[in-house]
C-alpha cells in the first residue's frame, strides 16, 4: 500500500455521503493501492460517518470556523463561498504527498492509480468550456502554503462561477497552455451526458472509460428505486449502464447497511 498518496472526496450532508459510499466501494473494487480519504462537515450524521469509515481509511472533519484561525476568518466575510472553501480543505492533507480529488458524484470503473504519476494541477477539460478544467477530478499536492494562497485568492478575486471550478481555474490559470501532460484524458472524467451529446464517440470509446461523473442537478441517489430497480426520470441524460452500475454497488454494498 502506498501510504503517502490518497484519493480524496468530500461530503457536506448525508445524501452526498451516499455518493461517496458508492465511490469508495468502486475504488475498493478496482483494488487501488492508495488510501481513501473523505472530508466531512458538521452536516454529516454520526451514523453516516461510521458507515463512511467502513470504506474510507480516513474520515476527516473540516469546515469548523475557528476564531483564532486567521485564514478561516476570511471565510466569514464571504459566506457564499462556503462550499467552495470546503473543497479547498483538501490542500491541508499534508500527511500525503500527492492526492487525486474525486467529486462524490463520480464512479470509478477501472483502476486508475496511474493518475498519481501526474503533477499538480492535472485535470480533464470541461465539456462546456474546454479551456477550463472540470474540477470534479484533479491531481494535486497538499500544501498549507497552497491552501493559504487559495483562500487569499478567493478573498481577493472570488470565483467567476460562484463555485470551486471558477476559483481553481483562475488560480491555476496557465493550465490550458502550460503543459499538455497536465491535460488528462476524458476517460478520467467522462461527463455521463456524453452518450447523448456525442453518441458515436461514446460507442467507440465508452468501454475505455475509467471514471464517470454524474454532474448536474440529477444525482444517481435522487433516482427513485423500487425493489432494487432504478426509475429513470425522462429528463435524465446519464448513460444507462453507468447508472445501473452505480445502483448495483449501492444495492449490494450500501443499502443493506442503512437503518
Ligand atoms: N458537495 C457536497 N455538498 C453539497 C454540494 C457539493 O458535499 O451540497 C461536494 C460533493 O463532493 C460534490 C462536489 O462538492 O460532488 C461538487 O458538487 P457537485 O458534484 O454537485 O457539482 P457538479 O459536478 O454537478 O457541478
Ligand atoms: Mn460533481
Amino acid at each position: 500500500k502506498v501510504e503517502d498518496e490518497a484519493f480524496v472526496t468530500l461530503a457536506t450532508d448525508d445524501s452526498y455521503s451516499l455518493g461517496a459510499l458508492v465511490l469508495g466501494h468502486s475504488l475498493r473494487k478496482v483494488q487501488t493501492s492508495r488510501s481513501l480519504v473523505i472530508l466531512v462537515t458538521v452536516g454529516v450524521s454520526a451514523d453516516m460517518r461510521s458507515l463512511l469509515s467502513s470504506v474510507y481509511d480516513l474520515v476527516e472533519e473540516v469546515g469548523e470556523i475557528d476564531s483564532k484561525d486567521e485564514v478561516n476568518l476570511t471565510v466569514l466575510t464571504r459566506p457564499e463561498l462556503g462550499v467552495t472553501f470546503t473543497k479547498l480543505h483538501c490542500w491541508r492533507l499534508s500527511q500525503f504527498k500527492k492526492c487525486v480529488f474525486l467529486d462524490a458524484d463520480t464512479l470509478v470503473l477501472q483502476n486508475c492509480d496511474e493518475l498519481f504519476n501526474r503533477e499538480e494541477l492535472s485535470a480533464v477539460p470541461d465539456v462546456g468550456w474546454p479551456d477550463c478544467f472540470n474540477s470534479g477530478v484533479f491531481v494535486f499536492r497538499p500544501s498549507d502554503e497552497t491552501y493559504k494562497a487559495l483562500v487569499q485568492f478567493a478573498e481577493d478575486k472570488g470565483s467567476f462561477d460562484g463555485g470551486d471550478q471558477g476559483l481553481l481555474n483562475l488560480f491555476f490559470q496557465d493550465w490550458a497552455t502550460k503543459d499538455i501532460s497536465q491535460h488528462l484524458s476524458f476517460l478520467y472524467n467522462m461527463n455521463s451526458n456524453a452518450s447523448y451529446t456525442y453518441l458515436p464517440a461514446f460507442q467507440q470509446f465508452g468501454k475505455d472509460v475509467k471514471i464517470v461523473h454524474f454532474l448536474g442537478e440529477l444525482k444517481p441517489w435522487k433516482y427513485i428505486v423500487s425493489e432494487g430497480k432504478l426509475m429513470k426520470p425522462s429528463e435524465s441524460q446519464h448513460s444507462e449502464d453507468h447508472l445501473q452500475y452505480w445502483w448495483d454497488l449501492y444495492m449490494s454494498h450500501v443499502e443493506p447497511h442503512l437503518q
